[in-house]
């Protein structure tokens, strides 16, 4: 229930979902997904389902994180990324093989200390985690040409937005009872903003959880 095979059923329903960027497809295709979740789960990895991950959040569900990823590269490779929420770190994963970096922070201390483990056994060397607020990004490691919110918002700080390179994309949900995912391009006259489609987030808390 764990195998290969199961992720290869996780990629073809992504297909049939509309996921089309070969390399996110690929790459989900390898990634172990169960090992991000509790043993108790670790069978419903590959269903279509955000599964709890503790601390009251929720590990994003595949097609999610697919299309999220999907609509960060727009088919080109991305340089220097940057992840607001990392919780279990699956995403982190998937796009520290998209990217040349990941730089990833998350609120809640014990968390990232699990994912932290779970990482270095995976020996991802492409990989920064920071423990805190993401909502003020990580200016001494950007400019990003590529940020995605793990959270739900109704807006992007203008601190996240000046990270962004100039070609550069902001992928995540907006709203509150309904969300829809959103993508903020940088141009060099400035920004635009595309709404798609509707999703559930748990949502972004300022601040920072210690233990
Ligand atoms: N991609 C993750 C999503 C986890 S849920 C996964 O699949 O596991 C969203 C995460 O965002 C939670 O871990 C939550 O603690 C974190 N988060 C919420 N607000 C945040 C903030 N201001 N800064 C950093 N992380 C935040």
């Amino acid at each position: 229930m764990t195998s290969q095979r199961t992720r290869m059923r996780m990629v073809e329903r992504l297909r049939n979902q509309g996921i089309a960027d070969e390399n996110v497809l690929s790459v989900m295709g390898s990634v172990p997904r169960h090992l991000f979740v509790e043993e108790a789960l670790a069978s419903r990895a590959y269903e279509d389902v955000a599964l709890p991950i503790n601390y009251g959040q929720t590990i994003s569900s595949p097609w999610v994180v697919a299309r999220m990823c999907e609509l960060l590269r727009d088919g080109s490779s991305l340089e220097n990324v940057l992840e607001v929420g990392t919780g279990c770190g699956y995403q982190t994963v998937v796009l520290a093989q998209l990217a040349r970096q990941v730089c990833s922070i998350e609120r809640i201390g014990p968390l990232l200390t699990r994912t932290r483990i779970r990482l270095h056994k995976l020996q991802i060397r492409n990989i920064y985690l920071k423990h805190a607020d993401g909502l003020l990004g990580l200016p001494e490691a950007g400019p990003f040409d590529g940020i995605i919110m793990a959270a739900v918002t109704t807006f992007i700080p203008a601190a996240l937005l000046e990270q962004l390179t100039v070609g550069g994309r902001i992928v995540f949900p907006k709203g509150t009872q309904k969300q829809n995912l959103c993508v903020i391009e940088r141009n060099a006259q400035g920004y635009t903003e595309t709404t798609l489609e509707e999703v559930n987030f748990v949502p972004i808390v300022p601040g920072v959880v210690k233990s």
